[in-house]
C-alpha cells in the first residue's frame, strides 16, 4: 500500500491529516509536545465493527494486549471485545482494572513465575499453561489459595504456518507444550485439581495470506479434535490463535479478511459445530485491531543537505517507534508509510531521508522517500503505529523524554 492510501481512513481537513476529526497541527497543540502517539477511536470502532460483521457470530474476539497496553485503549476495547489476552502480571492488572470480567482474561507466554501464576489464579483468570513446570505451579497455587485454577493448554502444533512474519508454533519452540506430549500430560494431571477447559494454538503473527491463515485454523481444529478426546469434560475453550497481518510497506497488500471469514464460517458451521458444541472459538488479535488506528507524530527540528542528499531530522525516532526503523525483527528494512501531516495535499519532491534524533545510523525512519518540501516545525507522521510502538521500543536509549500518547 502507498502512503496516500493510509491517509484515506483518517481523512483530511484543510490540507492536513485529520485524527479523530481534528487537524493534526491542532491536535499537536492540544497534546502540547511532540513526539506523540495518537490513536483514532473511530477507526478502532470501525475495525471491530468490520470484524464483527464478517466473522461468524459464534466467534469470540480476544484482544492481545501486548500490541498496545495503553490503559485508555484497553478500557475502550474491554467494552467491545469478548476477551483480553495478557502476557505479564502488569498487563493482567490493566485488564482487571478494565470492565472485562476476570474469567474473560487469559494469560499466555513462557516463563510465568510462581508469583505471577498465584496472582492469576487468585484473580480467577484463564492461565494458558506453556509447560509441565507451569502446570505444577498452577497446582501449587490452587492448593495454597483453596481455589480451582482455570487452565488452558497452549499447544505447540505439529505443523508450521507459512507466511507468518514471526513464527510461534511448529518445530521446536519456547511456546506451548509439544502436541505429542499433551495426551500423556492430560492423563497425569486429570485429578490434580485443575479445571482444564481447552486449548490454545498460536502458530504465528503478521500473516497477510488469507489461504494460509485458513489452513492453520483448519489444522488447529483437527489437532484439537484429537486432543479434546483426552479431556474429562467437553471442550469449553478453543483458541484458534490469530496472526492477521497489516500492510506495513508499499509491497504489502492488505489481508483478504472476507476470504478468512468465509473459510471460518465453513469451519464453524461444520467441524466446530459438530465436534465442539460447547466451545466458542476464539480469534486472538493484536495488531489487526489497533495497528492501523495509530500514528506516530514527530516534528522536524532540522533540515540539512549533505552532498546532495536532503535530511529531515525529527524530534523522535527508533527509541519510540523501533519497528519503523526496521530494527524490530525485520529481515529487510523497508520504509513504513510516512507523510508530512500538515501538508498532505502538496506535491512531493524527491528522495529525502527522514532520520530520528538518536546518534546512530540505525535511527532511520524514511530512506529516500518522496515528500512535499518539509521545513522545520512541520509534522512528520508515521502510519501503522498503533501496535508494537511505544512499549516495543527502547525508550531509555539515549535518554530522551518519553512521548505522549492520546486516544482521540
Ligand atoms: C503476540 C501475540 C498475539 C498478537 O499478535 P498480533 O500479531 O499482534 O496479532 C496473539 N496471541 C499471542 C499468544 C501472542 O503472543
Amino acid at each position: 500500500m502507498k502512503p496516500e492510501e493510509h491517509i484515506a481512513p483518517f481523512g483530511t481537513i484543510d490540507g492536513e491529516l485529520a485524527v479523530g476529526g481534528m487537524p493534526l497541527s491542532r491536535l499537536a497543540a492540544r497534546v502540547g509536545s511532540t513526539p506523540f502517539f495518537a490513536y483514532d477511536r473511530g477507526l478502532l470502532d470501525a475495525r471491530i465493527e468490520k470484524l464483527r460483521a464478517v466473522l461468524p457470530a459464534r466467534v469470540e474476539l480476544s484482544f492481545a494486549m501486548k500490541a498496545n497496553p495503553m490503559p485508555a485503549i484497553v478500557q475502550h476495547l474491554a467494552q467491545r471485545v469478548d476477551r483480553i489476552d495478557v502476557a505479564s502480571s502488569l498487563e493482567m492488572q490493566a485488564a482487571l482494572d478494565s470492565t472485562i470480567r476476570p474469567d474473560r482474561v487469559s494469560f499466555a507466554g513462557p516463563g510465568k513465575v510462581p508469583a505471577e501464576i498465584r496472582q492469576a489464579v487468585a484473580a480467577g483468570i484463564i492461565v494458558e499453561a506453556e509447560s509441565k513446570t507451569e502446570l505444577d505451579r498452577l497446582v501449587a497455587a490452587g492448593e495454597d489459595l483453596g481455589v480451582t485454577p482455570t487452565v488452558a493448554i497452549r499447544v505447540n502444533p505439529d505443523f508450521a504456518v507459512k507466511g507468518s512474519g514471526m513464527r510461534m508454533g511448529g518445530g521446536p519452540q519456547q511456546f506451548g507444550i509439544d502436541s505429542e506430549a499433551v495426551p500423556d500430560l492430560l492423563g497425569e494431571y486429570a485429578s490434580a485439581g485443575l479445571d482444564i477447559i481447552g486449548f490454545h494454538v498460536f502458530a504465528g503473527s503478521q500473516n497477510l495470506n488469507a489461504g494460509l491463515i485458513s489452513e492453520a485454523q483448519r489444522r488447529t481444529v483437527d489437532l484439537v479434535s484429537v486432543l479434546a478426546d483426552r479431556l474429562p469434560a467437553p471442550l469449553r475453550y478453543l483458541n484458534l490463535g490469530g496472526g492477521f497481518g497489516i500492510p506495513y510497506t508499499d509491497r504489502d497488500q492488505p489481508l483478504d479478511l472476507d476470504g478468512v471469514a468465509a473459510d471460518l464460517h465453513d469451519l464453524v458451521d461444520g467441524p466446530i459445530a459438530s465436534r465442539f458444541p460447547d466451545a466458542s472459538p476464539v480469534i486472538e488479535l493484536g495488531r489487526y485491531i489497533v495497528g492501523e488506528c495509530g500514528i506516530y507524530v514527530t516534528r522536524v527540528v532540522d533540515r540539512k543537505v549533505s552532498r546532495g542528499k536532503t535530511y529531515l531530522v525529527v524530534d523522535g525516532g527508533m527509541h519510540h517507534q523501533l519497528a519503523a526503523s526496521g530494527n524490530f525483527g525485520q529481515a529487510i528494512r523497508r520504509n513504513y508509510p510516512l507523510v508530512v501531516g500538515n501538508r498532505v495535499e502538496e506535491v512531493s519532491e524527491h528522495g529525502v531521508n527522514v532520520v530520528g534524533c538518536l546518534c546512530t545510523p540505525l535511527d532511520l525512519l524514511g530512506d529516500d522517500v518522496e515528500l512535499p518540501p518539509a521545513e522545520i516545525d512541520d509534522l512528520i507522521v508515521i502510519f501503522q503505529a498503533g501496535a508494537y510502538g511505544l512499549t516495543a521500543s527502547p525508550t531509555a536509549f539515549l535518554g530522551h523524554p518519553a512521548p505522549a500518547e492520546v486516544l482521540v
